[in-house]
């Protein structure tokens, strides 16, 4: 059996449980089972099934209202654009912005280098690191070439490196090329995939990890509680409601893979007498430290007369701006052409013929610097609940060059660029439960295991102490990967559990 279909199927103990087959939860599990412990993913959320009557049905903004959460299977990943980036070498360490301080990791680029090969071959990356000055050394290249450009991005990449401008690939977890069924359509980044092309958590790790039979998925099921002994110091397993019904279950290893903040509230949730503010929360650290990317976007007229018709945009970024330089001493981030959205859903209805217009003759870029945490970003709790949200620190200054710089690039290249007046947006939040060596600072050790409860570990987005200013999906898994295998390496199990 690999779905739970009634609550009679629920075995009383498993080896492992892990809350939430996002891209944390889902890795972790599919490592876990492949060192042959029995997994039960548990998922408040069901399969996502579109309307096939309605076009853009399976479009992220048709479907939640802003400040609305996502809950299925595969996690945000349903619906992510599979930009699958490692962190720069300098994102490990300390670093200064003009109005905070990005935190040094507790482990640098070279212990998570392994762990990055191994993520790309999971997710099968296609990337290349010509022309990205900032890509981090690798011991092995990427597992797959780079998607080839459409012939509208093509040209766009010749005029912009003529006028001096170097344009990278974007790394992509897609099943491209040979038998692969990506068919580089226009509809990736932001919608979901309907043929299972885009290598997401569900598609690229959970499947593989229920056909080892170890594995078995409870949708539908939400976790309330995790349950530790009665010192407090050891997990015992959670406590999930299905069906109206609240049913125990016994584990000696839980993963919290709920995502950010979702994986915060619950250990919050989880209070007993030991941890009276949440587990892991004696550092008053739990919900904190959160990062982001400050996200703005700007829009290269491509032609005026006639749409551009349906592409697959997103291949193309800059990211020779990463690490600032002489004329400016701050990080400054990155810049990415976008997928086609139809962003005028959603608008209002008067303004939606005049943005359907401009979106049809536009590229969408993005431009991505990185929002800085410190212990007093991230949310507050309101008793059991989520409180105020503070967001990460805005890095106004570099973020105002790394527009104003994307601005002249497509300038001299002779685009013409519409440059909306829109407040800027955080985007790829991290933390919450944050990795650290130092229990009075941070939630989780730098193996991931919650400070001081044997068996209670965080795998998703909760954990990496910054977000850098690529995209953070990689990351994750990797980290992901690395807990998996302290876990199945404290369990006995072989250490060969990477792929
Ligand atoms: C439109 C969009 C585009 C994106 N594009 C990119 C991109 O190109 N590259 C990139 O790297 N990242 C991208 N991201 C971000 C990326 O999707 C997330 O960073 C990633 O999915 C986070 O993974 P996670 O493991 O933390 O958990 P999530 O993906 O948040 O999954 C958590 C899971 O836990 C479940 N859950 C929550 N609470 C409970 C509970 N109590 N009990 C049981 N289950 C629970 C949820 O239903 C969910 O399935 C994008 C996101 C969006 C929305
Ligand atoms: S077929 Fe389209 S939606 Fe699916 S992975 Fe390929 S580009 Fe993305």
């Amino acid at each position: 059996m690999t779905q739970i279909r009634n609550n009679e199927d629920f075995a009383t103990s498993y080896d492992a449980v892990v809350i939430g087959s996002g891209p944390g939860g889902a890795t972790l599990a599919l490592k876990l089972a492949q060192a042959n412990m029995k997994v039960l993913v548990v998922e408040r959320g069901d399969y996502f099934k579109p309307d096939e009557t309605i076009d853009t049905n399976d479009f992220l903004y048709s479907r939640v209202k802003p400040g609305e959460d996502l809950f299925y299977v595969g996690g945000r990943s349903k619906f992510y654009g599979a930009a699958l980036y490692r962190y720069r070498e300098m994102d490990f360490d300390e670093t200064h912005f003009e109005a905070g301080i990005s935190p040094a990791w507790p482990i640098d680029y070279g212990e998570m280098e392994r762990y990055y090969c191994a993520a790309e071959k999971l997710f099968r990356v296609h990337g290349s690191p010509e022309g990205d000055p900032s890509e981090p050394w690798r011991s092995e290249p990427f597992p797959h070439s780079p998607l080839p450009n459409d012939p509208l991005i093509e040209a766009l990449s010749v005029k912009m490196a003529h006028a001096g401008t170097p344009m990278a690939a974007i790394p992509l977890g897609l099943d491209y090329g040979d038998k692969g069924n990506c068919a580089l359509c226009s509809r990736c980044d932001a919608f979901h995939c309907r043929v299972d092309a885009k290598m997401d958590a569900d598609v690229a790790a959970l499947r593989p990890a229920m056909a080892t039979g170890n594995v078995v998925l409870a949708t539908r099921t939400e976790c309330k509680r995790i349950n530790l002994d009665p010192t407090g110091q050891r997990a015992e397993g959670v406590t999930v409601v299905r069906d109206g019904q609240t049913i125990d279950i016994h584990a000696p290893i839980v993963s919290v893979s709920a995502g950010a903040p979702h994986s915060a509230l619950l250990l919050r949730q989880s209070a007993t007498t030991q941890h009276s503010e949440g587990i892991g929360n004696h550092s008053g650290q739990l919900g904190r430290q959160v990062g982001g990317h400050s996200t703005g976007a700007l829009f290269p007229i491509m032609s005026v007369a006639r749409g551009m018709g349906q592409r697959h945009t997103k291949t193309l970024a800059i990211n020779a701006f990463y690490e600032g330089d002489a004329d400016w001493q701050f990080p400054l981030g990155v810049i990415q052409v976008s997928g086609q959205m139809p962003f005028w859903i959603g608008a209002n209805p008067l303004k939606q013929p005049v943005f359907k217009i401009i979106a049809q003759r536009t590229l969408t870029v993005f431009h991505m610097t990185e929002a800085t945490p410190d212990e007093d970003t991230g949310w507050a709790f309101d008793g059991d609940q989520l409180g105020e949200f503070t967001p990460p620190r805005h890095q106004a200054r570099s973020y105002d060059e790394l527009r104003r710089r994307t601005i002249k690039a497509f300038g001299d290249a002779g685009y013409q660029v519409l440059r909306p007046n829109r407040p800027v947006e955080y985007w790829h939040l991290t933390g919450g439960a944050v990795m650290g060596a130092d229990p009075a600072q941070s939630v989780v050790d730098v193996s991931g295991q919650v400070h001081g409860v044997d068996g209670l570990y965080v795998a998703d987005a909760s954990v990496p102490p910054t977000a850098a200013a690529v995209n953070t999906g990689l990351t994750i898994i990797a980290l992901a990967l690395r807990t998996a295998e302290k876990i199945a390496q404290k369990q006995g199990a072989s250490s060969a559990v990477l792929v």
